[in-house]
């Protein structure tokens, strides 16, 4: 049966996209319904076609999904970054996990009832609300001419007010309402994305969870007049100081129409540079500009779990390719004998050296660049160095998963366990299928939900080398020739 644009189709949800929007098939054709759940019944209408696939979106909701829940956030639709936050948890959970399972079937080739005997429950959270210790959030203007804080809606650039998110912190609303009436008093503008003018872009807010310490970034479209960066300045120091944790301040400074939401240039005008995290007994120093793990609490449930998987006993040699400040590197070298981490952006390789040396790490080494081109460089020069076969090699990649040299190379360099993190189980499934097809075998999956109430899901995977390699058999031909000398 063939379907036309604004066909009435009757439809089961049985799944969620990568967007987050429902999934059901009539006929075999499958149909990407707009804010529908896994569970909905529903009569939808179909509002584009394509040869294999539709979109539509919903007329008449005639079973409401038993998972449904009351969305927490009024806006959570408008807003689009909770992408399933109508789904109970448990929901949420169980869909990840699937996700996870299907991706590694269906498109890394593993056998059904194989990844179904090694695959360990999802890590899920136990209050997972107000979990991300960063937000960035966009300052415009209303109707009324009133400077608002809120998010951009859905995948455009009009800002939602909004400045309660139940995913963040609960400082965050404080400080904006701080800077939002400062606006207002001092009749201070916010930035313009058509015309390029108005002073103030974005307002970035950090916590240290374990610490409460807090981090206040104003970026701004220059300066405001030439003794001040923001019109009242000290006034405004003054106030947002007050908020309990608050111990940086400063400006960023942002000039480009461009969606780029911060450049280079950050001007401390109050307290320190940094503030401090503690993860696993790790003390990080978070600046302004570098990466850290947004959910601090499945950070450390993730690493934990890398590290089982990596099953260090002090003695060993490990490569912990993308890695970014270096706190995989940091965790793994407690119980390492050595750790080397690659990571292609330079601050982030110096975060992690000031990271290992506040820690008093002595036993870890990092290295800037690309890591599918510093490690053939690696092996092709340094002919007898350990770091060349690593007992354990770690890697983190962005979505996009590992550059094909990198696998090729961690193929070469054959260390004998390979510990995937990975953000994108559709990438990790096909750089699995390359690793295995290359002698490793899958021995553990565990997938860990590092951001609820939207659709990303994290994985870690255990690959153990499959055959008794040349080395080993080279030392067991040893072993046995110097007993037969023995007996002789
Ligand atoms: N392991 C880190 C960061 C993971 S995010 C942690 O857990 O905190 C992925 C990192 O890979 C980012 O820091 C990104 O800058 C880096 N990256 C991206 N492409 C890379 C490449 N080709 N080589 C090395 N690092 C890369």
């Amino acid at each position: 049966m063939t379907y036309k644009k604004n066909d009435i189709v009757h439809i089961k949800i049985s799944d969620i996209s990568a967007e987050g929007t429902g999934i059901g098939k009539v006929d075999g054709y499958a149909l990407f319904v707009k804010d529908a759940l896994i569970g909905d019944e529903a009569e939808v209408r179909i509002t584009k076609v394509k040869k294999s696939y539709g979109y539509a979106r919903i007329e008449r909701l005639i079973k409401k999904s038993c998972f449904r829940v009351k969305e927490r956030c009024t806006i959570a639709r408008q807003c689009g970054g909770c992408q399933i936050q109508a789904l109970s948890y448990d929901e949420q959970l169980r869909f990840k996990r699937n996700k996870v399972r299907s991706d590694l079937i269906r498109l890394g080739g593993f056998d059904e009832e194989y990844i179904d005997r090694i695959m360990e429950p999802i890590i899920g959270m136990d209050a997972p609300w107000r979990y991300r210790n960063k937000a960035q959030f966009p300052i415009g203007t209303d109707k009324e001419g009133n400077p608002v804080a809120g998010f951009y809606a859905g995948r455009t650039h009009n800002i939602i007010c909004n400045t309660e998110c139940y995913l963040g912190t609960e400082e965050n609303k404080s400080i904006l309402d701080i800077i939002l009436l400062h606006m207002k008093k001092y009749n201070i503008s916010a930035y313009d994305e058509n015309t390029g003018k108005g002073l103030i872009r974005h307002v970035l807010i950090r916590k240290g969870f374990n610490t409460g310490e807090i981090m206040v970034c104003i970026v701004i479209n220059g300066r405001d007049n030439e003794s001040e960066y923001i019109r009242g300045q000290k006034e405004l120091l003054n106030e947002i100081s007050r908020v309990p944790g608050v111990k940086s301040i400063s400006v960023n400074i942002n000039t480009e129409k461009t969606n780029v939401i911060l450049k280079d240039e950050v001007i401390n005008l109050y307290g320190s540079t940094v503030i401090h995290e503690v993860i696993g007994g790790i003390d990080f120093a978070i600046s302004v500009l570098s990466f850290f793990q947004v959910n601090p609490v499945q950070m450390e449930k993730l690493y934990d779990t890398a590290i089982e998987y990596a099953g260090l006993t002090g003695k060993e040699t490990v490569w912990d390719l993308y890695c970014g400040i270096g706190s995989i590197s940091l965790f793994m070298a407690r119980n390492a004998k050595a750790v080397y981490g690659v990571e292609v952006i330079p601050q982030a390789i110096r975060d992690a050296y000031d990271n290992a040396k506040r820690n008093h790490f002595e036993n870890v080494k990092f290295f800037v660049g690309k890591a599918e081109e510093i490690l053939p460089e690696f092996y092709n020069s340094r002919a007898d160095d350990e770091m060349k076969t690593p007992d354990v090699m770690v890697v983190d990649p962005p979505r996009k998963g590992c550059d094909q040299n990198c696998l090729d190379i961690i193929l070469k360099m054959r260390p004998n366990r390979i510990v995937y993190v990975s953000c994108d189980p559709a990438t990790l499934a096909r750089d699995l299928k390359i690793l295995i097809s290359g002698g490793y075998e899958l021995k553990r999956v565990r997938p860990c939900d590092m951001f609820p109430h939207t659709v990303h899901v994290e994985t870690v995977v255990l690959l153990s080398r499959e055959k008794v390699d040349g080395y080993i058999s080279i030392d067991l031909d040893v072993e046995l020739f110097e007993s037969k000398e023995g007996r002789a």
